[in-house]
């Protein structure tokens, strides 16, 4: 490498993030000590006090037994309140647009069942062609739950022929084109596989004067990058919680509805006992009376020992704040950007990703020209300790995540490609 592992070292005594606060794996049964780990967009890493806050729920439980819901630390009945502010501040929303629940997916049809409201020539739902393929399933099965056929029904929108990424113009044109047959446009604010963040406001903006709802789907959005959801009249937004925020397998998700769909009855909705006024639940009433807030979505009482992990991560994100964040991802991101362009120069590799710090988050995508993704990504494990995440058939992904990885672990990455990947004769 041009590039000296020295200068990877100087940079990360210059600018340290918080990977004290985080157990990093080791890699290949612990022949590396610690993993190069750059798939915290895939699943993020534990933060050290997860366990004891997580123990501590938990201690409260077989103390308490049932007057845990009220007598316990963190009473049980009003916990996910716990988590509102953090989960508002980070997604630029205020406290009654922001609830944490469920999944993603689960969540994006909880919101579909108010939000997408297929009506005439106004039914078609407007989803990005590289969207997750869970959110593909959940359009098209939200087409076909109201009898509409999905072939017809999902548009998938293209990046122009040769290029890898959408731009702006290209959705916010297509909106207002054909906004008039658009019932709902659904995309992901930063898009799981080339990395490419969109213009969120600009493309809410277009959705909206064309008389369509928008919602976000920000998985690989929230922790990455900042967001201000009310601020860009979002009509919806739903994420999960594994991966950029660090809480868990399967952690429990987030929800924004924005301020001017609360309180609306004629929004249809999904309803259970936790969507009622919180005051009234235990009255054991036959009709709810749900809130002006977002909680009306709420279903079911929560199940706390999976909140616990959320907070604490959530916590740790008030503490640290999203704009030093996002600053220290610039230059990390930069800073692998610099070597993977020494590495893809002459080898069958291409950064997918664009190359404007403000259209992407952390992740770079580097398209392979020759061989499996899935097999690239085993190698770079056994033989180097470097944990990326492959999208078969021809993508690999990188995300040096501002709050744990370090400049080295980007030079580990890049030395293990150059390595790895034979050079173009
Ligand atoms: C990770 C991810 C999901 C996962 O959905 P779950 O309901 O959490 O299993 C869905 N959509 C996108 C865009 C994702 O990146």
């Amino acid at each position: 490498m041009r590039i000296p592992e020295q200068e990877a070292h100087r940079l990360d005594k210059a600018d340290p993030g918080h990977r004290h606060l985080f157990h990093v794996p080791p890699a290949d049964g612990g022949r590396y000590p610690e993993a190069a780990y750059l798939a915290g967009n895939s699943l993020g890493l534990q933060p050290r006090a997860t366990r004891a806050e997580l123990l501590a729920d938990l201690e409260a439980w077989s103390r308490l037994g049932v007057e845990g819901h009220l007598e316990a630390e963190r009473p049980w009945l009003p916990y996910h309140e716990l988590l509102t502010g953090p989960a508002a501040r980070l997604v630029g929303a205020l406290p009654e647009e922001t609830v944490v629940m469920n999944s993603l997916t689960v969540n994006l049809h909880l919101l579909m069942v108010s939000f997408y409201r297929p009506a005439g020539r106004r039914s078609r739902i407007v989803v990005e062609d590289a969207a997750f393929p869970s959110d593909s399933y959940a359009v098209r099965s939200q087409a076909r739950f109201h009898g509409l056929d999905p072939d017809t029904t999902v548009i998938r929108l293209k990046p122009r022929p040769g290029e890898e990424t959408l731009r702006t113009e290209d959705v916010t044109d297509f909106l207002a084109a054909e906004g008039d047959t658009i019932a709902l446009v659904l995309l992901g604010g930063v898009n799981y596989l080339t990395g490419e963040l969109m213009d969120i406001a600009a493309i809410t903006a277009a959705g909206r004067a064309a008389g369509a709802v928008v919602g976000w789907d920000l998985a690989h959005a929230v922790g990455n990058v900042p967001l201000a959801l009310h601020d860009w009249d979002v009509d919806f937004a739903a994420w999960c919680s594994y991966k950029y925020l660090n809480s868990g397998p399967g952690a429990l998700a987030g929800v924004f509805v924005h301020q001017r769909h609360l309180g609306n009855p004629d929004l249809p909705r999904f309803e259970g006992w936790w969507s009622t006024e919180a005051t009234t639940r235990f009255e054991m009433t036959p009709v709810s009376r749900p809130p002006a807030t977002v909680e009306a979505w709420q279903i079911s009482n929560p199940p706390i020992f999976a909140m616990g992990p959320v907070r604490t991560s959530l916590e740790l994100f008030d503490s640290v704040g999203m704009p030093a964040l996002r600053e220290r991802s610039v230059r990390l991101t930069g800073f692998l950007e610099r070597l993977l362009d020494e590495v893809t120069v002459d080898r069958p590799l291409t950064v997918v990703t664009p190359r404007d710090p403000a259209r992407r988050g952390c992740q770079l995508s580097v398209r392979i020209g020759a061989g499996s993704a899935a097999e690239l990504t085993k190698r770079l494990r056994h033989e180097h300790g470097v944990i990326a995440d492959a999208r078969e058939p021809d993508v690999v992904r990188f995300a040096p995540v501002p709050l744990y990885s370090t400049y080295h672990d980007c030079w580990r990455v890049a030395d293990a490609l150059a390595t790895t990947v034979e050079q173009d004769r």
